[in-house]
């Protein structure tokens, strides 16, 4: 899912000694739990990382005094001294997060505790990649203008399948192998470019921020044209060897009769989004599939052909998230998209589906399937995570560090 392009920042020069990054290793630590759980007080960030007292106040002054944390004074419990709770500081590093959709693109900063601070949008027509590269390069520009060494990566989300650094699949915008470590423009020092899938991304977030927070291991799946989603495992995506893991809509779920654009046959895609409302309301294949869902869904609870076309696509959906349930075994799957409202709709439908699609033995506790709780803002806000992963280390702060 992520590629880190090349950078400065790998040169031996810039790289800290041995001693000095172990030194790092610690404020690193600190800062990742902070920003996992905003408001932890000093002395219980000591505890879950078994540092000393003295150790841990010495951290969290120095990550004050470079703006990376903020510290405020906590309600002192029983016989002990006060002590601090850390925040992320809003002032601190930033990441540029590049979000190409079907029809349009945002460009979003986002701070060290995850808000977005900034975004604007514009519309492309999907028909020249190399102009939205060239314009978005020109955007990207302006906003390292505005927040010069503070913007430490540029995290790209796209609606389509990214492998080893390039979108080499996007259905919904008919674009094939194309290289988006072009929006790199040259410009030193060189910042990281991280790019994944919006499925993937937004189930980082969900994990992280969201609906999945306290599960271990969750599952994310998205309705829009066909079904994206990834599996979570501490925090961590499972995006496999190249990044182009969890296209769950291409299991063949479906009906081998029918030919998917992918050029699989029998895709679970086809049973579930706007493609197949159409088809079964024997109406021809929509342009904008998504579209002709939002539309169908709406009329789903009067005119009897839709309803029961999109009744038919709920069932086949608790059925596949059944046969992943099966496979995958998650303690929580969380649902994007349109997929809560589907189940909004039809609640005994995907019960249908799911119930009878999950083994027996798993039926005494099958997972909750819980509405995403950051929506459309999901993708965006997990591209920021994978990208602060990517600068929170040892060699980032360091980095942080040397800044006049
Ligand atoms: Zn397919």
């Amino acid at each position: 899912m992520v590629r880190d392009m090349p950078s400065t920042k790998d040169s031996a020069a810039s790289r800290p000694r041995r001693g000095e990054a172990a030194r790092w290793q610690t404020a690193v630590d600190v800062l990742r739990l902070v920003r996992r759980q905003p408001g932890i007080t000093r002395a219980a960030a000591a505890q879950t990382l078994r540092l000393s007292s003295s150790s841990a106040t010495e951290v969290t002054t120095r990550l004050r005094q470079l703006h990376l944390v903020e510290e405020t004074v906590a309600a002192t419990t029983g016989r002990g001294r006060p002590t601090g709770a850390l925040r992320a500081n809003p002032d601190g590093p930033t990441v540029a997060v590049v979000n190409i959709r079907h029809e349009d693109f945002q460009i979003a900063v986002v701070d060290l505790d995850g808000t977005i601070v900034e975004t604007h949008q514009g519309r492309h027509t999907g028909d020249d990649p190399a102009g939205l590269i060239a314009r978005l390069r020109t955007d990207l520009r302006e906003v390292r203008d505005d927040y010069g060494f503070r913007l430490r990566a540029v995290s790209i989300v796209v609606a389509g399948t990214v492998s080893s650094g390039r979108l080499v699949q996007a259905s919904t915008l008919d674009w094939h192998d194309v290289d988006l470590g072009a929006l790199d423009d040259g410009h030193q020092p060189r910042l990281p470019i991280l790019m994944g899938n919006d499925a993937t991304l937004a189930g980082v977030a969900e994990a992280r921020r969201g609906s999945g927070r306290d599960s271990r291991t969750m599952l994310y799946l998205t309705i829009e044209v066909g079904v994206g989603g990834v599996l979570i495992d501490n925090g961590v995506p499972a995006a496999g060897a190249t990044g182009a893991g969890g296209e769950f809509g291409h299991l063949p779920f479906g009906d081998r009769d029918l030919a998917c654009p992918c050029g699989a046959r029998g895709c679970w895609d086809l049973e579930v989004d706007g493609r197949a409302m159409a088809r079964h309301r024997g109406d021809r294949p929509p342009h904008d599939p998504r579209s002709y869902a939002v539309e169908a869904m709406t009329r789903a609870d009067g005119d009897p052909a839709t309803t029961a076309a999109v009744r038919r696509c709920a069932t086949a959906f608790g059925s596949g998230v059944a046969g992943l349930v099966n496979a995958l075994d998650p303690d929580t799957v969380v649902l994007g998209g349109l997929a809560p409202q589907l189940r909004q709709l039809f609640p005994d439908a995907v019960a249908e589906g799911f119930d009878s699609g999950l083994m027996v033995f798993r039926r005494a506790s099958p997972p909750p399937l819980l509405a995403t709780s950051l929506g459309a803002q999901a993708a965006v806000l997990g591209a920021a995570e994978v990208a602060f992963d990517a600068i929170l280390t040892a060699t980032g702060l360091a980095e942080w560090a040397a800044q006049p």
